[in-house]
């Protein structure tokens, strides 16, 4: 695996220092949005709370509380991403690598992020599918297990964002597909695009690729290297509409590549986007 294994680094487009500042704003814009949204709302139902203590039902006085936890959710997710990303950036990250069944983790996360956007509108109608390539066995048939070297807990962060992705950026009633699929590093070279299998050596060391397709926006091609940079959001309409700082996918590439990885997107406006992840199974 090549030592720089990401596929995705800076476009090379010189940036002028107006351009900087004029990406700071936005960047503070869009931080202060993410904060404040959630605080006001806080707020707005802690004033209700209090004013009308004696007079609220039940019924009222529990909607106003889990508004307040979503809020307080929202924000505490916003400051998780800081810290993750900082702990990225001074190296203060440790890999712990133990064996991992990756079906059984993503059946896990599958749960917990089912869970996590049920509770938005309770009205989410998203179906989610795994389909595996490397044989004919159901998802549910122990044989099917990938058995993988990988830090969980990372996986999981990475599984996660990339699923909270496919579900923002796509209608909630499209569905997502996640493919697994195993090959060696040789095979994988001849199947994935020129830019990705520059980056895998040909040797016969197992490796497992994770996608995540959704049937959302899509991304324009002028913006795959870019979305993998820090605070880097695409400068459409609909994704200013979607609450988000930038970060996701940059913590993906770090787990990534953390795992002698490669990370890379597929996407046409419109039609959805496939996160590809190809990792080695040792
Ligand atoms: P965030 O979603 O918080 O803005 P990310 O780093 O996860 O940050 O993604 C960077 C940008 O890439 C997003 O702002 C969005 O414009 C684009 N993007 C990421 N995933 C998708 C997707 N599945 N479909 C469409 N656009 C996407």
């Amino acid at each position: 695996m090549d030592d720089a294994s990401n596929t995705n680094g800076s476009t090379g487009a010189a940036y002028s220092p107006d351009q900087n500042i004029a990406m700071n704003a936005e960047w503070l814009a869009t931080v202060s949005h993410e904060l404040r949204s959630p605080l006001m709302a806080i707020k707005g139902y802690v004033d209700l709370l209090l004013q009308y203590e004696d007079r609220l039902l039940d019924g009222e006085r529990r909607e106003f509380l889990q508004e307040i936890s979503k809020g307080s959710n929202h924000i505490a997710s916003v400051l998780d991403s800081f810290l993750i990303l900082a702990r990225f950036e001074t190296g203060d990250v440790h890999v712990h690598l133990e064996p991992v069944d990756l079906l059984q983790l993503l059946q896990q996360v599958l749960l917990k992020f089912s869970e996590s956007i049920g509770d938005e509108a309770g009205t989410v109608q998203r179906s989610i599918h795994i389909l595996t390539e490397f044989d004919t066995h159901t998802v549910e048939d122990p044989q099917d297990s990938i058995i993988m070297m990988a830090d969980r807990g990372l996986l999981q962060v990475m599984l996660m964002q990339l699923l909270d992705n496919a579900h923002k950026y796509s209608p909630t009633t499209a569905s997502i597909d996640i493919g697994l699929g195993l090959n060696t590093a040789a095979q994988w070279r001849t199947l994935v695009p020129e830019q990705a299998s520059a980056h895998i050596e040909s040797s016969q060391q197992m490796m497992v690729e994770i996608r995540i397709q959704d049937y959302g926006i899509g991304i324009p091609a002028h913006y795959h290297d870019a979305i993998f940079q820090r605070f880097y959001r695409v400068d459409m309409n609909l994704t200013r509409d979607v609450a988000g700082l930038g970060l996701g996918l940059t913590i993906c590439q770090y787990i990534v590549t953390l795992h002698r990885g490669i990370i890379w997107v597929e996407s046409l406006p419109d039609v959805g986007s496939t996160i590809h992840v190809l990792l080695p199974v040792q």
